[in-house]
């Protein structure tokens, strides 16, 4: 089989690998499609929590079909069309048992979706392996993985009906925010510099865009859209530290901050105290998904009330991965790579 491998910061190859055979619990992938984004290019240039040891296969939010199970498996059988997770978390450990999946402390990641086939180990196949619904096709429900961060975000904060909700940050991931906030009913206010991706945000809901600057001329944009308090909710899909800065400072008294744009390694931002103690701005922070939300991201994909395909980027075989990752093919990082 064919594979994508990263073998350091900036080198990836795509090699020849031995086919995988399932063991018990286990199960093989024919991998029929996988979306590249942000993380990837990110993982390419300096490494991810979720690399552990080089040469690291890559690829995180992929769909497949069955090709083979290993003994005592009976959830899927081979022919099914299947989402797979990328991440299993324990079950048991003190994290899962509060409910904190995405904080497992044995989060069991699983790599690989740029390749022609890929193993599922039995804990994935136990708790992250999906069959398909009607109205999500192999060629959609990668997209399971990045919208299930994006539930999550949503369901760790507060959302009302009718409240300015900002949204900074007009990538793959900032539509989907958007999204599922005017699901919600809120009034989603999206800020980028990019033209093109504010002229998508109206398709995702947006009730009103903004072509940031990336300064405080964004703060007061915010805030002379609502009625100069600031908005209730905003949730940061950048990852910048400036532009974390910038969402605490969008805030209206009162309000909640998602700092959802994972940012570089060992960096750090500055808060005003005065916006946590006077003004009561609670700060937090979502990361990564848990098996519920992609149960329910693979429901709101099959509901299609939105464009969601329009955030699957152009196709490119495996062996172009390379040159899209490194912006070769363009400046977008969302790619879907047909492996066979
Ligand atoms: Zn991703
Ligand atoms: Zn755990």
């Amino acid at each position: 089989m064919r594979a994508a491998r990263l073998h350091g910061p900036g080198d990836l190859r795509i090699e020849t690998v031995p086919d995988p055979t399932p063991g018990a619990g286990e199960v093989v992938l024919t991998i029929a499609a996988a979306l590249s984004c942000a993380t990837d290019v990110k993982s390419l240039a300096h490494g991810h929590p979720s690399i552990a040891t080089y040469p690291s296969p890559l690829g995180h939010e992929f769909a497949g079909v069955v090709q083979a199970v290993g003994a005592g498996v009976e959830s899927v059988s081979p022919g099914d069309a299947v989402f797979c997770a990328d991440s299993a978390p324990c079950g048991v450990c003190f994290q899962c048992r509060r409910g904190r999946e995405s904080l497992c402390e044995d989060l069991l990641y699983l790599l690989g979706g740029f390749g022609t086939s890929l193993l599922v180990p039995e804990r994935v196949v136990r708790t992250n392996l999906h069959p398909l619904a009607a109205g999500v096709d192999l060629r959609l429900a990668p997209l399971a993985e990045p919208l299930a961060c994006a539930v999550h975000a949503l369901d760790a904060v507060d959302v009302q009906p009718e409240d300015a909700v900002v949204v900074l940050g007009g990538g793959s991931l900032g539509l989907m925010l958007c999204a599922l906030a005017a699901t919600a009913g809120a009034r989603p206010i999206v800020l980028d510099p990019h033209d093109e991706r504010l002229a998508r945000a109206a398709d995702f809901g947006a009730a009103e865009t903004v072509n940031a600057e990336g300064g405080t001329a964004d703060v007061a944009a915010v805030r002379a859209l609502t009625e100069g308090r600031g908005a209730p909710l905003v949730i940061e899909a950048v990852g910048r530290p400036e532009a974390w800065e910038l969402a605490v400072a969008m805030a209206c008294p009162g309000g909640t901050v998602n700092l959802f744009g994972g940012c570089a390694r060992d960096t750090t931002f500055t808060v005003p105290t005065e916006r946590v103690h006077y003004h009561e701005v609670t700060l937090l922070g979502t990361y990564h998904h848990a098996p519920r939300y992609i149960a329910r991201a693979l429901e709101i994909l099959a509901e299609g009330r939105w464009p969601w395909r329009d955030l699957c980027g152009p196709v490119i075989g495996l062996e172009e991965l390379p040159d899209a990752l490194a912006g070769r093919l363009g400046r977008h990082p969302k790619f879907t790579v047909i492996p066979q």
